[in-house]
């Protein structure tokens, strides 16, 4: 009898053990996501840039500050108003569909670019 409840105490071990190294490595895979997150306000994907510095981009957005009044359409401030798109380009958003662009302050582009980061992130659509 103590011979088989040691082996099934090893076997809770290895076990056990199994699932901690399990979540270690999802822990480890999470972590470059998580540290990644500051790094990628400097640098955002190639294909992103080059549209937001494309001529074609800064007429588009240009055209809408001018047709919905250049101001935050969640709080209505001026303060370094940007067109957002709503759905994000990395996401699939259509970069020239006037429907998904939002104008926002600088502060609610920041709230609403962490928390589509955070979603990425997370896993949480
Ligand atoms: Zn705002």
């Amino acid at each position: 009898m103590a011979k088989a409840s040691k082996s099934l105490q090893m076997r809770l071990a290895a076990l056990r053990a199994f699932f901690v190294s399990g979540w270690m490595a999802k822990l480890t895979n999470l972590k470059p996501l998580i540290s990644g997150v500051p790094s990628r306000v400097r640098s955002m994907p190639k294909v992103t840039t080059s549209i937001y510095r494309s001529r074609e981009w800064k007429e588009f957005a240009a055209d809408v500050k001018r047709e919905r009044g250049s101001k935050c359409e969640r709080c209505g401030s001026t303060n370094r108003v940007i067109a957002d798109h709503i759905k994000e380009l990395k996401d699939g958003g259509a970069p020239f569909d006037r429907s998904n662009i939002e104008l926002l302050c600088h502060a609610h582009h920041q709230q609403k670019t962490a928390e589509a980061r955070k979603r990425r992130a997370t896993g949480i659509a």
